[in-house]
């Protein structure tokens, strides 16, 4: 097939990314297995929208003949009185992977790059892309988090952002408030740090910074000038169909990010979600948390009791090491259970199960056996 348009190069390379949404909507074809499936492929939250953000969705319906506020003004003041921190601070989009898009836009000059560990988020390496800028993946620790030293190593002239995850997708894998620290201080002048913390309401480790209020707040933190911390409604929250993600950073950066940024790209919808969301009583987070934490255990002793050896994980998602990741995603598909194939991510032998409901896991727990993933004895 011809065309007749230029396509910019830099986007010449994107085209194999796919979601894990694309066998989904496979299934809906008459010749595939029936029965519902298990989505265990995309690290959203399990449970939903929170009631109350559910019924402030209902309530906004209405006004769907309206624009959504242009600023976001009342959802940007209530994540920054959520965090006591200036609302100029606080930046609003349909996600954070938009915010990513935005902060290449602002950023990235083609031929400068952008460096963070591997395999980790595929946006980070995406974005870079279509800016016709040079993604570096820098590989992880053997525990599954970013290597720090290595990263500051790979650092040029060139670099212009250093993404960090904590935690890390898809491994798992911490950084501490002392390694955080550390790397913030040692990060040269020319490049913007990025801390990704999409899963920072399912850590429970004491060694774990929060890095809004301990390095990206205005009043207390040393990197603030520059820092930026990124969270999402996506996961714990249970929004991430209604895309809305924020990030917190110096107001200069903000005022470019929302320059670039598309008119009204956050809808009515998300935005009533999301301050319901804010608004809701922690225990109601707390509940997830744990929840969460006590499902992760449960289907890593049954990994353990099976020989598959997976990494130590603080999100809703553990790396399993399974032997040839497409055939043991294809497999559990079969039998109804949908996992993330590592393979395009850098770690063919590896897949990535999001931490579900009791039900969706008893459902992984009973498939997993009679696929033929590689036992694994002794030493990982
Ligand atoms: C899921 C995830 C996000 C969130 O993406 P949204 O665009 O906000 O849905 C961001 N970073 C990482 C590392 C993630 O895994």
């Amino acid at each position: 097939m011809t065309t007749t348009f230029h396509i910019r190069p830099a986007l010449a390379q994107l085209s194999r990314y796919r979601t894990g949404g694309v066998a989904v909507l496979r299934r809906t074809t008459p010749e595939s297995a029936p029965g519902p499936l298990v989505q265990l492929a995309q690290n959203e939250g399990s449970y939903g929208p929170l009631p109350s953000a559910q019924q402030a969705v209902r309530a906004a319906i209405a006004a769907g003949n309206r624009y959504p506020e242009g600023d976001y003004s009342t959802l940007r003041r209530a994540i920054a009185a959520h965090h006591g921190i200036p609302e100029e601070r606080v930046f609003v989009a349909g996600g954070t992977t938009a915010i990513m898009h935005y902060l290449s836009l602002c950023l990235l000059e083609p031929g400068d790059e952008a460096v963070f560990g591997r395999p980790s988020f595929l946006a980070y390496h995406l974005e870079t892309l279509k800016m016709g800028a040079t993604p570096v993946g820098v590989p992880l620790t053997a525990e599954g988090s970013f290597d720090t030293d290595a990263i500051l190593r790979a650092i040029t002239p060139r670099t212009k952002i250093a993404y960090l995850a904590n935690p890390n997708n898809p491994s798992g894998g911490l950084l501490t408030r002392a390694e955080v620290s550390d790397f913030l201080d040692r990060l040269p002048a020319h490049v913007v740090p990025v801390l990704d913390e999409a899963y920072f309401e399912y850590v429970d480790d004491p060694d774990y910074p929060d890095g809004i209020h301990e390095f990206a707040a205005s009043a207390t933190g040393r990197h603030a000038h520059r820092l930026v911390v990124l969270r999402t409604f996506s996961k714990i929250y249970g929004l991430a169909g209604l895309r809305v993600g924020y990030a917190v950073m110096p107001p200069d950066l903000v005022q470019a990010a929302m320059s670039a940024q598309v008119p009204f790209e956050v809808n009515t919808l998300g935005l009533a979600a999301a301050e319901a969301s804010l608004a809701a009583p922690a225990h109601e987070i707390a509940h997830r948390r744990h929840e969460t934490i006590t499902h992760r255990k449960l289907l890593a002793d049954a990994l353990t009791g099976l020989g598959i050896p997976y990494l130590p994980s603080a999100g809703n998602f553990l790396q399993a090491r399974v032997g040839n990741a497409d055939t043991v995603a294809a497999e559990l598909e079969h039998h109804g259970v949908l996992v993330r194939s590592l393979t395009t991510w850098g770690a063919p032998d590896s897949v990535r199960i999001t931490i579900g409901t009791r039900p969706e896991l008893d459902h992984l727990i009973a498939a997993l056996p009679r696929t033929s993933f590689t036992r694994t004895t002794g030493r990982r």
